[in-house]
């Protein structure tokens, strides 16, 4: 199984969570929501064989964390993977477009100039704009955008522009995200949770409730939720195999 957007160190009890992770193989993707939670989180997640850390800046925080870009340049050299960043359009944040948008570009030239990563994208109202950025930085790497919510010509935009999708329980389990599911680039998908944030029925989806998504998955494009697991399975080898990391 693979959870290819999550947020291992905001749960309650992460160590024990890693572990029961590791012991399940599971491949996960876990973000950081600041570039000063890298460190630390590194380290906890160092004992696990197939958990990955992602060096990111939140859009919902980064217009506080403007100082910390910095630290995110220096950062990168020694990050596989860069998630969570994008934009967050959410009428609450609006004054804070700007500095989402410096901050996103910032995060996007430095990731060009490092010769591009998978990119876990944050894009909740504000798609169009995320394209826009990613049009302006053509070789940060490969974008997928995760739980993606926007219109039909926003996703056939984004597919041209060559993103990827991660797809969770929640988002499956409404009509309109299943709706978007059916139209996604198969050999492009991913699955994840996105828990702590992620829930389902009230209760935040741990890493291991990524099977959900399979079986959702499975349902929404007509096939056996195994043919699914073999999907995604290739589906994460090519991207390693793009950006030459393990
Ligand atoms: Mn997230």
């Amino acid at each position: 199984m693979i959870d290819f957007h999550c947020h291992i160190d905001l749960y309650p009890d992460p160590v024990a969570l890693i572990n029961e992770c590791d012991r399940q193989g599971i491949y996960i993707l876990s973000m950081t929501t600041t570039p000063r939670a890298w460190r630390e989180s590194l380290k906890m997640i160092k004992p696990a064989r197939r958990i990955r850390l992602a060096l990111g800046l939140h859009p919902q925080i980064a217009h506080e964390r403007l100082g910390e870009l910095g630290l995110f340049e220096a950062l990168l050299f020694e990050a596989g993977y860069v998630g969570e960043i994008g934009l967050d359009g959410s009428p609450e944040l609006r004054d804070h477009q700007g500095a989402q948008i410096r901050a996103l570009d910032a995060i996007l030239k430095a990731c060009q100039l490092g010769g591009g990563r998978p990119l876990s994208m944050h894009s909740r109202q504000a798609a169009s704009e995320v394209l826009d950025a990613l049009e302006r930085w053509p070789g940060a790497g490969t974008p997928i955008l995760h739980w993606f919510s926007g219109t039909r010509a926003e996703l056939n935009r984004a597919i041209s522009l060559g993103c990827w999708f991660s797809v969770g329980p929640a988002m499956l389990n409404s009509k309109k995200g299943a709706e978007i599911a059916s139209l996604l680039p198969r050999n492009r998908t991913l699955t994840e949770t996105d828990g702590p944030f992620g829930k389902i029925n009230g209760r935040p989806l741990r890493p291991y409730d990524v099977g959900l998504a399979e079986t959702l998955l499975a349902s929404t494009w007509n096939i056996t939720v195994a043919e699914v697991t073999v999907m995604l399975r290739q589906n994460l080898r090519t991207l390693t195999a793009i950006h030459g990391i393990a």
